[in-house]
């Protein structure tokens, strides 16, 4: 329900081309019009995710960056009238009509969640709590108190919703017809508003909603959950939830992308000698087998330890990165042990002082030597 796939929505495959998607498309948008399913919320949804799904996939550009991205990036949303599409691919003609709206639409509104890798990983369905403007429960969104008299026909427009309007301008006289802008197009209008809601036929709710993560979502991304948002006035459609995903630090793993990286810390024996390590993984701890003569910075790889690649098949990898440390503490012994160690090895080990004792043995005192020594100190 979050991520939506386009291809699917239109039952077209991947490589569809243009006018397959334009077929597809008419064929859903007709079955799906409002007007043909009137007061359906389902189909009403549908039909706005259908002209949504054309409006990216009939786009090259947008394509291009819906394939790369999937639904869920924030670039990808369509915002725009969904009836505009619908008009330019069926023309005018049609015998649709173009907005259907009863009442005022409910607004959308949005929320953040912070989730965990082992969250993201699994594609977990997230419990989040957000405060809507729900119906109002007393009133049932009507906003006349129960049980009063509370409605009227509208004095302004004598229960028409419409006021017919005569204005002069250069072609002469001309009657428009509005809305009537006292009872919205309703007809009638409350005298006693609902002691809950006040007449606004709504009220502030806290609501749990559960949001279905796509497998494999990343931190910065926004997911769109349908008609959780405010409800609609007089009958209007509620609007929707958008939620931003932020990412929990994990204590011993990074992201990068798809991959998940562990920076392992080893001495220089263990690097030199070779051991095995156990490794923290999303599946938990595996084994790992550094080789003798393992070089700082050197990757190992844990194939499919990574993430779920986000609207793709696959997982990626982790990546262990040998850190090599050197001893900053050594006990006398094993102080003797190194030096013996670098005796065995043939590297040389200066005491400071012996070392400009030399220096200055082969400058003979020239100043460039001085100067050698100065910076050398
Ligand atoms: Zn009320
Ligand atoms: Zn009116």
């Amino acid at each position: 329900m979050a991520s939506i796939d386009y291809y699917e929505l239109l039952g077209v495959t991947k490589t569809a081309d243009g006018k397959e998607i334009k077929t597809a498309y008419r064929k859903l948008a007709l079955q799906y019009h409002p007007d043909r399913n009137q007061g359906n919320s389902e189909a009403e949804e549908k039909f706005k995710q259908i002209n949504e799904a054309y409006a990216v996939l009939s786009d090259d550009e947008k394509r291009a960056r819906y394939d790369r991205f999937g639904s869920a990036d924030p670039g990808v949303q369509y915002s725009g009238d969904i009836f505009d599409i619908f008009a330019s691919v069926f023309g005018g003609g049609s015998g649709f009509s173009g907005r259907v709206q009863r009442g005022v639409p409910g607004e959308d509104i949005e929320t953040e969640i912070t989730i965990t890798l082992e969250q993201a990983r699994a594609g977990e369905t997230i419990q989040t709590e957000v405060e809507r403007l729900g119906t109002c429960k007393r009133c049932n969104g009507e906003r006349a108190e129960p049980g009063s008299d509370g409605r009227r026909t509208c004095p302004t427009c004598k229960g028409a919703g419409q006021v017919r309007q005569q204005v002069q301008s250069f072609f002469g006289s001309m009657v428009t017809q509005q809305i009537c802008p006292e009872c919205r197009g309703l007809g009638e209008v409350v005298t006693t508003p609902c002691n809950e809601c006040r007449g606004a036929g709504r009220t502030r709710q806290k609501e749990s909603v559960d949001v279905g993560l796509p497998k494999g979502i990343d931190g910065g991304y926004r997911l769109r959950i349908p008609r959780a948002g405010n409800a609609g006035q007089d009958g209007g459609p509620v609007g929707d939830l958008y939620v931003y995903i932020n990412m929990e630090k994990h204590p011993e793993l990074e992201r990068e992308g798809d991959d998940l990286i562990y920076q392992l810390k080893l001495g220089f024996s263990q690097a030199a000698l070779g051991s095995s390590f156990e490794i923290p993984t999303l599946d938990g701890p595996e084994v790992l087998q550094v080789p003798a003569g393992t070089q700082p910075g050197r990757e190992f790889r844990l194939r499919g330890k990574g993430m779920p690649k986000l609207r793709q098949v696959g997982l990626g990898d982790e990546i262990v990165i040998a850190n090599v440390e050197v001893p900053t503490k050594l006990s006398p012994r094993a102080k003797e042990l190194l030096e013996a160690y670098a005796q065995e090895v043939g590297e040389e080990i200066h005491e400071h002082e012996t070392l400009v004792q030399k220096l200055k043995g082969l400058f003979g005192g020239k100043k460039k030597g001085d100067k050698e020594e100065a910076r050398a100190s």
